[in-house]
């Protein structure tokens, strides 16, 4: 069946979901994109609340560089980012330390000079790793096309594969530790600080080579977005629509329909019906359960071990007391107890360029924080004074953090806003609104975009490799791979 005639429904407008849409869009198919909120972006959106534009969840433009996804996927869609590189992508605050985070690395290589050969050899593997990714990556494999092209791609590149090897089962500990690193409390602290924000977990589980590619951000560089980062699912969106697409808001799936292998449609809660040939699921595989029963393998051969959610704080503040930052971001870690649970935060400030996102004279504050989610649904269970008693605890406790680094930061508050796992997973539709992705442990332990469905699959950051807008969209560009693979093979009125 050729791609021109499918119907293909994408549930969800995460950067995943639309990123897929897109492109496949692009190439002609008929593709509804049905989204339960009233605009797009998930995680990524940027919302408006009492004059102020606040980015939900994603701050940073990452991926944008010279031949990364962000900037190959907007080639391809004839899109021109809206985006400024910063300087700086972000300071990294703790205590009386201040390391700006640039391309050179300059502060951390002054203040941990022996972490040079360290760096060297991540950049080295970060370099070898885009190689590596340029195209795509047929990951977790599946059948002998994909080997085939790994064993291609092995070969083009026999000696940095041989390099990397090594480093797929070691964790970011064992590396820092063959650099004599890991006795070293304050850099450790500083990498464990970056691996959470980035892999969802800390140097002693984090996978080396992912903990490689995510400390080359600041290298690669980091991008504000003019609007905000919900400019960038406004624009897939509309990518979408010109090529003959629909994105339609408040329209939450509440049924997939299926029979054995074949899921031929959903329903959503106004008690519409569509049709699909395909069905996109911008989901967690835990959301998608809610549905139908979709998983290919046992469950067991890829739990990635507890996820996180986050307690975020939208804040309308009074400008000037970051006025001394050289970039939106500052992370400020707390005491030396657990990175998560408040104890470190990551601050973005909507950008001075950018009056409208704040009324005049303020800014829109972002503070997030890892937290795990079942405390918030028990509290929650418990009823409305335990659940927001314990918001107000975490509430005290990030302005806490903020205020040891900006101690005139209560005295500028205007607005404060909240968002809690619950509020998380009624936004996002993911379970215990775990958001942020899964901790990036194992390369083996990985989920793909196949479901137990022929015509289902699963787009977004719980599928290889992840988190972040490059992360979903290489991910999507995965899922459409096997989705052409499945229509070339046999068209789903076949199958
Ligand atoms: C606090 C925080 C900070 C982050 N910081 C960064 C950062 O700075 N840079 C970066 O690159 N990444 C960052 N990330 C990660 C990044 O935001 C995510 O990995 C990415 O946006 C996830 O996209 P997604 O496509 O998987 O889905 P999601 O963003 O989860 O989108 C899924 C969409 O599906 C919709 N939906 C769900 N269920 C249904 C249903 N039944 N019917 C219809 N629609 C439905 C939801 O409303 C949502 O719009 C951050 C994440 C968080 C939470």
């Amino acid at each position: 069946m050729e791609l021109q005639d499918l119907n293909i429904v994408v549930i969800g407008a995460g950067i995943g979901g639309l990123a897929a849409g897109a492109l496949l869009a692009r190439k002609g198919a008929m593709v509804t994109v049905l989204e339960a909120q009233d605009y797009p972006g998930g995680c990524a959106a940027t919302f408006s609340r009492n004059g102020y534009c606040f980015d939900a969840g994603a701050t940073i433009g990452c991926g944008f560089h010279a031949g990364a996804p962000m900037d190959t996927l907007g080639k391809e869609l004839g899109i021109t980012w809206p985006i400024v590189p910063e300087r700086v992508a972000w300071q990294y605050r703790h205590r009386a330390r201040l390391l700006d985070l640039q391309p050179n690395r300059l502060d951390i290589l002054e203040r941990f000079p022996h972490s040079a050969p360290f760096w060297a050899e991540q950049n080295a593997l970060a370099k070898l790793l885009w190689h590596f990714s340029e195209g795509g990556l047929s990951w977790p494999v599946k059948g002998a096309g994909d080997l085939l092209r790994l064993a291609r791609k092995g070969i083009a590149g026999f000696f940095g594969t041989l390099h990397l090897l090594p480093f797929a089962r070691k964790t970011a500990h064992e590396w820092l530790a063959s650099h004599g690193l890991h006795t070293d409390p304050d850099f450790v602290r500083f990498i464990d600080a970056q691996l959470l924000i980035s892999v969802q977990t800390t140097s002693h589980h984090a996978n080396a080579i992912n903990a490689a590619i995510a400390l080359d951000l600041p290298v690669t560089g980091a991008y504000h977005v003019k609007g905000g980062i919900g400019t960038v699912s406004r624009m897939l969106a509309g990518s979408i629509e010109e090529n003959g697409g629909a994105v339609l808001y408040r329209n939450q799936v509440i049924r997939i329909d299926s029979v054995r292998r074949q899921v031929f449609g959903v329903e959503t809660s106004d008690g519409s019906a569509l049709a699909a040939d395909y069905v996109l699921a911008n989901l967690t595989h835990d959301s998608l359960a809610q549905f139908v029963e979709a998983e290919d393998e046992p469950a067991s051969e890829k739990k990635e071990g507890p996820l996180w959610s986050a307690f975020t704080l939208y804040l309308g503040m009074e400008p000037a007391i970051f006025s001394a930052l050289p970039s939106c971001h500052v992370q400020i870690i707390g005491g030396n107890g657990d990175l998560a649970e408040g104890n470190s935060i990551f601050v973005s400030v909507s950008s001075p360029d950018e009056p409208d996102r704040a009324p005049a004279g303020l800014c829109a504050v972002t503070i997030s924080t890892h937290t795990r989610p079942e405390p918030w649904f028990e509290a929650k269970k418990r009823g409305e004074s335990a659940y927001s008693e314990l918001k107000d605890v975490y509430t005290e406790r990030v302005l806490d953090v903020l205020s040891e680094q900006f101690p005139d930061a209560r005295n500028v508050i205007r607005s404060i806003t909240a968002a809690t796992p619950v509020t998380w997973e009624r936004y996002t539709g993911r379970n215990q609104g775990c958001v942020g992705g899964y901790p990036q442990t194992s390369l083996f332990k990985v989920r793909g975009p196949l479901t137990r469905f022929d015509n289902l699959f699963l787009v977004g950051d719980s599928i290889f490799p992840g988190q972040s807008l490059p992360g979903v969209v290489t991910g999507a560009r995965r899922t459409i791979e096997l989705l052409l693979q499945r229509t070339k093979k046999v068209g789903p009125q076949q199958q």
